[in-house]
């Protein structure tokens, strides 16, 4: 018998002996065919065994992958129905506020405002347009137009706008603030009737918005042409000094400040804010300046930021309308708006509730 270790005889034993008795590494390197077979077969059933797990396991990670993807996507929808929601109530939101213009609160930069807090209007209410009153008329034939709100025998008045074209933006506030008081009538306490003038320089106001747009169409300061302290001349140190400008020939030469002052009087005006722009603040009418005067410029100072005492340039005012008019038992006071193109809408919102609500 040839020796076993020979490859090329097949051994006698039969592999599966082979395998299990000797387990000779050489043989099974070199199994026999029949050897190889069964090998083969071993290998095809882990083979398919493999696969079939393979395939197992990739279909688990298709439906796990999938139930991920199906999850993302609810939440997605989720989300974006969250986001939709969110615009929608934000927009509602906005919606109302722009609808609901409701007064000022009662107590901003947490200073108190005197007096009863009247109910407002309705939002729903129906707008009313004032017709206004004409007071007279400017130089160049422009009317002089007054709005009035409430009835009540306390009369109060704003006028805006004395120094024209220079001081648009008086106008313009005063124009909105017509415009809401239009819109919310029963700002007005019951008490009280409101008058007000947006331009009472409608001339310069049409002329220019720049220097030139200051004086009347005489070329006259009307808030120098009023008659306590009237001067036909003034020192130009700290005072307005861009262009020439005059006092007129005499106190109340100028249509505009007849018209006003004789408003003023005739209608028993307790109160008046007369509106300027810009930058220093809020000022107490008479010289000196009257109690009441002061406790109104003090109240409506509690609600805005302008400045109180106002800012000293020292420019010698003479023949200024508040100052006549506080001499004349009116509590008169100039506001300052914060720029010559603000119009500071929220803030006099505030001061004209205060004004409308102001006890002497
Ligand atoms: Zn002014």
């Amino acid at each position: 018998m040839p020796p076993h270790n020979d490859p090329s005889i097949p051994c006698p034993l039969g592999a599966a002996t082979l395998i299990g008795t000797l387990g000779n590494r050489t043989n099974r390197r070199t199994p026999t065919p029949k050897t190889h077979d069964k090998i083969d077969y071993a290998r095809s059933l882990v083979k398919s065994f493999t696969n079939q797990r393979r395939q197992e396991l990739r279909r688990k990670g298709q439906r796990r992958r999938a139930r991920v993807r199906k999850v993302e996507t609810r939440l997605r929808w989720l989300l974006a129905a969250g986001f939709g929601l969110a615009l929608w109530t934000g927009f509602f939101v906005q919606a109302s506020a722009a609808v609901d213009e409701s007064p000022p609160p009662g107590n901003i930069l947490n200073r108190p405002i005197a007096g009863p807090s009247p109910t407002p209007a309705s939002p729903t209410a129906v707008p009313t347009s004032p017709t206004p009153i004409v007071i007279g008329h400017s130089v160049e034939g422009r009317p002089l137009e007054v709005y009035a709100f409430g009835n009540g025998r306390h009369a109060r008045m704003i006028i805006a706008d004395i120094h024209g074209g220079y001081e648009w933006n008086t106008a313009a506030l005063t124009d909105q603030l017509i415009e809401f008081l239009t819109r919310h009538a029963s700002l007005v306490p019951p008490g009280v009737t409101l008058y007000v003038l947006p331009s009472m320089n409608p001339d310069g106001l049409a002329r220019s918005h720049g220097y030139d747009g200051r004086a009347n169409a005489n070329g006259v300061d009307l808030n120098r042409n009023f008659p306590l302290d009237w001067k036909a001349t003034w020192a130009p140190e700290g005072c307005w000094n861009y262009l020439p400008i005059t006092s007129g020939t005499h106190p109340l030469s100028e249509p505009e400040s007849q018209a006003v002052a004789r408003f003023l009087l005739g209608n028993g005006i307790e109160a008046l804010i007369s509106y300027h722009s810009a930058a220093l603040g809020i000022f107490a009418g008479g010289d000196p300046s009257t109690p009441q005067s002061l406790s109104l410029a003090e109240s409506l100072a509690n609600v805005s930021p302008y400045a109180y005492p106002p800012k000293n340039t020292g420019c010698d005012y003479a023949g200024e309308m508040v100052d006549w008019s506080a001499a004349n038992g009116i509590a008169a006071v100039d506001i300052e708006l914060s720029t010559h193109y603000n119009l500071d809408v929220a803030i006099n919102r505030r001061i004209l509730y205060a004004f409308l609500n102001w006890q002497p």
